[in-house]
């Protein structure tokens, strides 16, 4: 056995939240003890171990991203960016100088379009003198898809008035599969590639289907063991035939009984998804009131009995699948939503970047001042005593954990570091509460156990100079 003691450091982990300890000793990968230079069990073994001086570094347990979409992730990280154009006319560059070094790709795809800044337009004719290669490009929610013409021809979809959303495999149209493959495998080797140098050693995709775990098994039977740990919620579209809905849950649940925390810990199928309603940003989010202009009031995709029949059914094959309830992003609520988070054990799991103050000008007009004011009320959460964990939901936001942490914090902007803008400062959370909610705090969407007593593998510690 290798014993190494870790020294002289500023040490963060679960137990110690409230404040550093200096020392850790590590037994093979297994962390045995975390403590003081003095302690029995470091003194102990301190002549033997080989003693390595951190320095006074900080040490944190290793980030795991609570809310991605690895595959759509990896395929975001080769799209042109356009999250920093602030006007048309910055699109519009962008689009003809990327084209330019990029002769040979037969379409160009871009991402990070936030929609308030074609002030929700998102017309053809604004693209069409560009290129005459199909131009395609993503919302930042990734619920709508902006075309020009020869996009449109190419989906045949010239005839209907808005064009189809983003879950259209519009870049996979016309390529041989053997192409489309080998793509996957690509995106997916950078994703975890990118979130590795970002501090993490596991994601929780939230929203697996079958060409995503298709991709994923290939990637995993080429490499062997993947580098970070990976949990995957089981995408269950709402259907209006209850069969179809039944076998999306069925899939899940003998997938769930193959690949599970006991049989195979670092790549497994730990609940389903439900996707209840949609963005505020691009008004379909289910809430009690209508949005700003319209009279309306949107409901949530899913039927109340609907959705108790399929958590019934996922219930019922066993606590596996239904050992954790959390819900996502939680961007509007009341404080009587807040308490009940804590009185039924629900994880608030949230996103930070959906907050930043760049992509909420749009908000007051959407839903009235007095409304946004409830808007991500982190800290209402936790004084409600509900568990909280951090995502990034790439690739609709960037996957770095640092500057999630700093929005969360703050309530500033990580797009724009310039503006003071705040989003609701009064629910920033504590910088320890966001590293316990970006870490260990995460460890029972992962793991489905609490972060206690884990063992160094699932914690592999990072540091930070
Ligand atoms: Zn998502």
């Amino acid at each position: 056995m290798v014993t190494t003691v870790f020294t002289n450091g500023r040490i963060l982990c679960p137990g110690s939240w409230d404040g550093f300890v200096s020392t850790l000793v590590v037994e093979d990968d297994h962390v045995a003890h975390i403590g003081w230079d003095n302690d029995e069990a470091v003194v102990r073994i301190q002549a033997t171990a080989s003693i390595v001086d951190l320095m006074n570094r900080i040490v944190l347990p290793g980030f795991i991203d609570g809310h991605v979409h690895i595959l759509n992730f990896g395929m975001s990280l080769e799209k042109l960016d356009l999250l920093p154009c602030k006007f048309l006319a910055y699109i519009r560059n962008a689009i003809t100088s990327y084209a330019a070094a990029h002769p040979s790709d037969t379409r160009i795809l871009c991402r990070g379009w936030i929609q308030s800044v074609t002030e929700g337009k998102a017309l053809a004719t604004a693209l069409d003198d560009l290129d005459p290669r199909p131009i395609y490009i993503e919302a930042l929610d990734l619920h709508s898809t902006w075309c020009n013409y020869a996009a449109l021809e190419e989906l045949g979809a010239h005839s209907k008035p808005d064009p189809p959303g983003g879950k259209i495999h519009r870049c996979l149209n016309g390529i041989p599969p053997s192409h489309i493959h080998e793509e996957k495998l690509v995106a997916i080797n950078a994703a975890m590639d990118a979130h590795r140098r970002a501090g993490y050693t596991g994601v929780v995709d939230m929203a697996m289907g079958e060409s995503e775990w298709n991709a994923l098994n290939i990637y995993r039977d080429q490499r062997g063991e993947l580098s970070m740990h990976v949990a995957a919620h089981w995408l269950v579209p709402y259907s209006k035939c209850e069969a179809d809905i039944c076998s999306h849950i069925d899939r899940a649940i003998s997938l769930h009984q193959r690949f599970n925390r006991k049989t195979s810990p670092g790549f497994c199928i730990n609940g389903i998804k439900l996707i209840c309603d949609g963005t505020v940003d691009g008004c379909t989010a289910g809430l009690q009131q209508a949005y700003g202009g319209c009279s309306n009031i949107v409901d949530p995709i899913w039927p109340a009995d609907s959705l108790a029949a399929a958590i019934r059914r996922a219930t019922n094959a066993g606590p596996g699948l239904a050992r954790l309830s959390s819900s996502q992003h939680l961007e509007i609520t009341t404080s009587e939503d807040a308490k009940r988070l804590g009185q039924l054990g629900i994880m608030a799991s949230v996103q930070s970047f959906h907050l930043d103050p760049a992509n909420f000008g749009a908000w007051p007009e959407m839903l009235g001042t007095q409304r946004c004011k409830r808007a991500f009320a982190y800290q209402e959460f936790v004084d409600s005593g509900a568990h909280l964990a951090f995502g990034t939901d790439a690739p609709t936001a960037e996957h770095q954990a640092l500057r999630n942490l700093y929005v969360a914090t703050t309530r500033r902007s990580s797009i724009d570091p310039s503006s003071q803008n705040t989003v609701n400062s009064e629910f920033a959370v504590s910088l320890t509460t966001a590293v316990s909610a970006a870490t260990a705090g995460l460890h029972m969407l992962l793991f489905q156990t609490r972060g206690q007593g884990v063992s160094f593998r699932d914690t592999r510690p990072i540091s930070l100079c």
